[in-house]
């Protein structure tokens, strides 16, 4: 099957799942994980209509963010060390995983040179795995509110990844669980912090989590092949 195609079936089961929970489907945003893929992939998706591609690296984002003509929307969805954020300022309209405080501080310095604001999701940890970014589910909201204060960045929502389960029920209750996280910091109304944005689910189990409210599914495998 060709990259068009399976786009296409991934959209269909998007509208499948979202109708399943009565939720909107535009609502919920493909993100198509693109990392250690070639230019051309990424360009045959692009001409198959897709708008936004998540990186995990840095390097590799700015090299093909630079040779990549098509209109298309980048966002990092990778561990980012705070030392290669100059590279993605300006470049990436979504940084889905900041975990802690000194990397939004940068993130601000840097966006800030530019005279912009970047949209970030504070990337939590709702397993506590020790292989794992993120910060805890305890300390989620303490952070929020620190980034809140910081004059170019723009919380919008939260991400997390689950442990791996190869029954995709197995992660539901962590996207149940990010969900309830993400209304609770809504609920104390932080200023300039919207809670909009739910990044969750990938090849394996997107419907569940687009059942359980994922606005951001971050597609990889089930686009491109295995990698
Ligand atoms: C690689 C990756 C994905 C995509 O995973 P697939 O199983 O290939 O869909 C999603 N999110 C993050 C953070 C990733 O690193």
């Amino acid at each position: 099957m060709s990259i068009a195609q399976r786009l296409n079936q991934i959209r269909s089961r998007i509208g499948d799942a979202a109708a399943k929970a009565g939720r909107d489907p535009h609502a919920i945003r493909l993100v198509a994980v693109s990392k250690t893929r070639p230019l051309e992939d990424i360009v045959e998706a692009c001409r198959a209509g897709q708008i936004i591609f998540g990186e995990n690296y840095v390097q590799e984002l700015a090299a093909k963010a630079a040779s990549i003509g098509d209109p298309l929307e980048w966002h990092f969805i990778g561990h980012l060390q705070s030392n290669k954020v100059k590279y993605l300022a300006g470049l990436v309209s979504l940084v889905h995983s900041v975990d802690r405080f000194s990397l939004a501080e940068e993130i601000s310095r840097q966006w800030g040179r530019l005279g912009r604001s970047c949209d970030v999701l504070v990337q939590v940890n709702i397993a506590g795995e020790a292989t794992k970014s993120g910060t805890t589910e305890t300390g989620a909201l303490q952070l929020v509110r620190d980034i809140a204060l910081l004059p170019n960045v723009r919380v919008r929502g939260l991400m997390t990844m689950p442990p791996f389960f190869d029954d995709p029920e197995g992660a539901r209750p962590y996207f149940a669980e990010l969900k309830r996280l993400s209304d609770l910091i809504a609920a104390e109304a932080i200023p300039g912090v919207e809670m909009g944005e739910l990044s969750m689910g990938m090849s394996g189990d997107f419907e569940a989590a687009i059942q359980e409210g994922a606005t951001l599914v971050r597609v990889g495998t089930a686009i491109f092949g295995e990698r």
